[in-house]
């Protein structure tokens, strides 16, 4: 059967490296299966009756036989829900390291080929010195790793942090869960969190150190012995056969703020951990190549005095051999297609009803724009539509408009805020409407850069530039007609920050893609809502985590 096997490695490499669709994957198989690759079996069905579940269908296939590893229990402080005081309670989290192995063995021999990293990226580069630096010889597995924070719904409650982790040479690789906490149960001794968090994170630290040297934990991250609930970890010793390099922390603002104790926005002060930009003597949204925090850089050195100065410690993320500042990741998701680019779009959208969207009132109008809307999809063939726009989605009472959507669907839908813009100009042919088009035009041209091999650098920053230059112009008019539309916002700054630097570290935005997986978000979201009962802050992320393992079988 070693040619079936071969096989289904050799499908499942170039579907997770992207080269085959989910859809197109399952067809082979299925194909394969008809002229008699019986072993294939399991995967006969798989996307036959919904196309749609394909991916997730194949990811659960690939990771199929044992279940997850077993949580890792640990004491955390927290808030108590009752007294409101600091407490300890035990959490649960699905340790990188045994969940790493896990998947590897899950793949078999086609797991090398998808831990290159994109050739040239400035993650390949990071992963090369990483190597030298730390003597790591050249045969032994290195996995490239990213961690996230996401703020995800609740129910009624409220909502949960998940902390997840992914590799990042697999494009669109499943996220995996390490472990979770509502907001609810942070501490609140005065340290905005920082308790909770950071015994979260010296937890993952000690992980991230069992990957750094390539063995299995020898003991708890506290030094103690094994407890009961270790049985399974205390049998394993020596080498796990792979290693790992964290290389990317990404997430939203306020993610960072709590991970790092950057104090935000609210101070007149330093408002960014890259730059000394602030709100008054050196503005943040200032775009033009002379722009002063554009010269003012921060040094790590500077970084870690910010954090002092704020009054923190420095997380214990920073502790793990590789790991500095720089590894901290803005990415395109959250500045641009859950941020800037929704402004854009927003407003756009907004301005268009009465002009581009025709119709006797505002009902009529949105009316309209959902019909031109479709039709542009179907011209153009696009693959994540958002299915319907409300007034609402565009604009809430007494906001500047910006439209809510999802991510890929306000990435998708830029080509038609252009469209708009042209036709828009082209009958009224005003300042305001040359500069928005400007504006949507240099989005749109950075968009195209992503993914272009050679990364075209230079365009890239051109037109970041040109996109923030049209869009403060915009927010400027706005404001001396004291309207309520193209405000300047700190992601105008991040999205700055990653067009006219992050580019130059790290190369192509796409390789450092927050690839915020919904099924997965949504998933921690559905199943971690308690219904009814006694719950403490251990509750929600049992269940999540159990069931999450339940599902991966
Ligand atoms: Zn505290
Ligand atoms: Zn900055």
């Amino acid at each position: 059967m070693d040619s079936d096997d071969d096989f289904e490695n050799n499908v499942k490499t170039l579907y997770l490296k992207n080269k085959l669709s989910a859809k197109d994957t399952a067809n082979l198989v299925r194909s394969a299966h008809k002229r008699g690759a019986e072993d294939l079996d399991a995967f006969k069905t798989i996307g036959k009756k919904q196309p749609k579940n394909a991916q997730r269908d194949l990811m659960r296939k690939f990771t199929r036989g044992s279940k997850l590893p077993k949580p890792y229990f640990a004491n955390v402080p927290i808030k108590d829900r009752k007294t409101g005081n600091k407490a300890m309670v035990i959490l649960p989290f699905l340790l990188v390291s045994e969940l790493l192995v896990h998947i590897m063995l899950g793949f078999g021999t086609g797991f090398r080929d998808i831990l290159e990293d994109p050739p040239g990226s400035g993650f390949a580069n990071m992963k090369q010195q990483w190597r030298a630096d730390n003597n790591i010889p050249a045969d032994d597995l290195v996995a490239s790793l990213g961690m996230h924070g996401d703020g995800v719904s609740l129910g009624k409650q409220g909502s949960i942090n998940v902390i997840s982790w992914n590799i990042t040479s697999m494009e669109g690789g499943e996220r995996n869960m390490f472990t979770a906490i509502e907001k609810r149960d942070l501490c609140d001794c005065g340290c905005f969190g920082r308790c909770t968090l950071d015994s979260i994170m010296e937890i993952f630290r000690w992980d991230l150190m069992a990957l750094y040297t390539g063995l299995w934990h020898t003991e708890r991250h506290d030094g103690s012995a094994w407890l009961d609930t270790d049985k399974d970890r205390k049998t394993k010793k020596g080498k796990m056969g792979i290693r790992g390099q964290l290389q990317q922390c990404r997430g939203d603002w306020p993610w960072f703020k709590w991970l790092f104790g950057f104090k935000g926005w609210q101070s007149n002060d330093q408002i960014c951990w890259r730059c000394r930009a602030n709100k008054s003597s050196i503005p943040y949204w200032h775009a033009s190549t002379k722009a002063q925090w554009m010269k003012r850089r921060l040094s790590q050195r500077d970084f870690a005095n910010l954090i002092a100065e704020n009054g923190f410690d420095m997380s214990p993320l920073f502790s793990i051999p590789g790991f500095d500042f720089y590894n901290i990741c803005i990415d395109s998701l959250h500045a641009m297609d859950l941020g800037f680019t929704q402004d854009i779009c927003g407003n756009i959208f907004w301005e268009c009803l009465g002009i581009y969207a025709v119709g006797r009132n505002k009902k009529m109008q949105i009316g309209d724009f959902v019909m031109k809307l479709k039709e542009h999809y179907k011209r153009m063939k696009t693959p994540n539509c958002i299915n319907t726009v409300t007034l609402d989605m565009l604009k809430k009472d007494g906001k500047a408009p910006k439209l809510r959507a999802r991510g890929a669907e306000t990435r998708y839908v830029v080509p038609f805020a252009l469209e708009i813009a042209v036709a828009v100009h082209a009958e009224i042919q005003s300042e305001h409407t040359h500069n928005v088009l400007m504006c949507v035009s240099a989005l749109m041209d950075f968009y195209m850069t992503f993914g272009v091999r050679p990364f075209p650098k230079d365009d890239a920053k051109i037109a970041c530039l040109n996109a923030a230059h049209y869009y403060v112009l915009l927010a400027e008019e706005a404001s001396s007609e004291d309207k309520r539309a193209w405000v300047i916002k700190p992601k105008l700054h991040i999205f700055m920050e990653m067009g006219m630097f992050q580019v130059d570290e790290l190369g192509d935005p796409m390789t450092y893609w927050a690839y915020r997986d919904e099924t997965f978000v949504g998933l921690v979201s559905e199943i971690g809502e308690t219904r009814g009962g006694p719950s403490d802050a251990a509750t929600a992320p049992l269940r999540i985590i159990e069931r999450l393992r339940a599902l991966s079988r």
